[in-house]
């Protein structure tokens, strides 16, 4: 890998497993929604087979186990999977033993499928919160040794103290994190990736990933969902806001997208850390 190159990652779930959407329909209503999952996964696998590059795809493990074809075509194609664990639940809604249940059912049916050790972990909407020790040693139980649980968020307000606090060897056992990157503005720091990547005009982000490559801070890194390359999804009636972040600019995504890897190469996360000698 030379240095010009970046982390592409892909939560791979349903358009109705978004947080966003959750609270606005029943699980009845849940359970009867067609899957669309394999489109939106598929586009991006044309796009990454058609640039050259390759990504991690963090697969949820009820997703896998009804779409166990298209978890092995991710793998065929060079990629890496890893777990976004078995159900699509934030931290903060687990205790110890019941994130344990869910990663290493995950792993375990990721791992089936791909014949592949999975190694690395990105929990639900980016939810690590303060205090979450446990959550370190449930990850290493499990052979984990890579984590992708932090973002930068605009309504997130603890995100430099959670920082270092991740980076703090006794707490995250040795654990390496590949937060998403953010843009640098002086004034204010800007989420890259998602929603925000909808939102924003494309140099923005462009911009953010540059300054990441040049500076690196962390490893440069990005993240969409296949939902965000699917605009003909079925509409929800949400509030204003959830409206706005689940709908917005799902249109462009599949353009913008075209545009940054015309622009930059990306890397799964494996790819990336044996390329830095982290793991053998
Ligand atoms: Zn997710």
């Amino acid at each position: 890998m030379n240095s010009s190159e970046a982390i592409f990652t892909v939560d791979v779930e349903e358009y109705f497993q978004a947080e966003n959407i959750q609270d606005s329909l029943s699980k009845q209503k849940i359970a009867s929604l067609p899957s669309r999952v394999e489109i939106g996964t598929r586009k991006l696998l044309d796009l990454l087979a058609h640039h050259g590059g390759t990504a991690t795809f963090f697969v949820l493990g009820c997703v896998a186990e009804k779409h166990p074809c298209l978890i092995k075509d991710i793998v065929q194609a060079g990629h890496e999977v890893a777990s976004h664990g078995y159900e699509h639940i934030p931290l903060h809604k687990h205790t110890p033993t019941s994130f344990d249940a869910d990663l290493s059912r995950s792993i375990k049916i990721l791992g089936d499928i791909t014949g592949q050790t999975i190694i690395g972990y990105r929990a639900t909407s980016f939810s690590i919160a303060p205090n979450m020790e446990w959550f370190f040693s449930v990850l290493k139980k499990n052979g984990i040794v890579y984590d992708s649980s932090l973002s930068l968020s605009l309504f997130r307000k603890n995100y430099r103290s959670l920082w270092s606090d991740i980076l703090s060897s006794q707490k995250n056992l040795g654990i390496l994190e590949f937060p998403p990157s953010y843009i640098n503005l002086g004034f204010i720091r800007l989420p890259i990736g998602g929603g925000y990547f909808r939102a924003y005009p494309y140099w923005l982000t462009k911009y953010g990933l540059s300054q990441s490559i040049a500076q690196r801070r962390t490893p440069p890194l990005f993240y969409i969902h296949p939902w965000e390359l699917d605009p003909s999804q079925p509409r929800f009636s949400l509030s204003p806001f959830n409206l706005m972040r689940h709908y917005m600019g799902l249109s462009s995504t599949e353009t913008k997208l075209k545009r940054l890897f015309s622009n930059i190469e990306f890397a799964s996360i494996r790819k990336y850390i044996m390329s830095q000698h982290y793991y053998a």
